[in-house]
């Protein structure tokens, strides 16, 4: 009775928070979060709402409302994973609809594009540059490239391409903060710069 009651009052703040607020949507019908509860396992756990973000700022508003109401963030693309890590009782982030490509530059063999992007879709796109995305999972004709980065997927031929992490140059990452960070590679002097704590701006 009190647990149903601390529920609904989770799902009317975040209503009031997000409700007609984003580019996509957010659902806290009892169908919805039974459909995002799950994903490739045998995992059952009920989110208490789900935001399907469309753009950076819908992250953004959705890290802000969950944080204030004080919930855990699970983000997810097409939910294919096996052990049950896109499951969990806080908000389910869904970007699976953020399949923007910003740019592909064939010259300098690289990409850029949002997390909802599907592998084998970016594959069809880059084919014509004789170019591919490796790491071939199994799933590719539905797993997103966030997804792909949040398990560092592989595949038959990772033994020739690489992991998902190997052909990653850089992230634009939304942190709990709603901070904003570029996350990429440093030298091995700047990393040990930056390990002495000569970090800060
Ligand atoms: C039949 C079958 C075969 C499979 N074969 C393979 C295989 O060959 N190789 C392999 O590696 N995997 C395999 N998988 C597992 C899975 O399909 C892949 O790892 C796939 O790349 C996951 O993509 P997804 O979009 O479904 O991610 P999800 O399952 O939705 O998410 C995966 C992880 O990434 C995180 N995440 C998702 N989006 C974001 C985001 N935008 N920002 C931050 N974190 C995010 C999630 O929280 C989660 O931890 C298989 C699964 C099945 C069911």
């Amino acid at each position: 009775m009190i647990e149903e009651k601390a529920e609904r009052r989770t799902v009317e703040r975040l209503q009031a928070a997000l409700d007609g607020k984003l580019d996509g949507y957010l659902r806290t019908d009892p169908a919805s979060r039974a459909l995002w509860s799950t994903d490739g396992s045998i995992y059952l756990r009920r989110p208490a709402g789900v935001v399907a973000a469309r753009s950076e700022e819908d992250v953004k508003r959705a890290l802000t409302a969950a944080r204030e109401i004080g919930l855990s963030i699970t983000p997810r693309g097409t939910g294919t994973s096996l052990a049950g890590q896109t499951t969990a009782p806080g908000l389910a982030l869904d970007t699976s609809l953020m399949q923007r490509v910003f740019e592909v530059n064939a010259d300098e063999r690289r990409c850029s594009v949002e997390p909802g992007v599907i592998q084998a879709e970016l594959n069809e796109l880059v084919k014509p540059h004789g170019l591919v995305f490796g790491a071939d999972t199994s799933t590719a004709n539905v797993a997103t490239l966030g997804g792909m980065v949040g398990n560092n997927s592989a595949g038959m031929r990772s033994i020739y391409f690489g992991t998902t992490a190997d052909q990653i140059l850089s992230l634009r990452c939304v942190l709990a903060s709603g901070e904003t960070v570029e996350l990429a590679p440093l030298s091995r002097e700047e990393a040990e710069r930056r390990a002495r704590g000569g970090w800060m701006p």
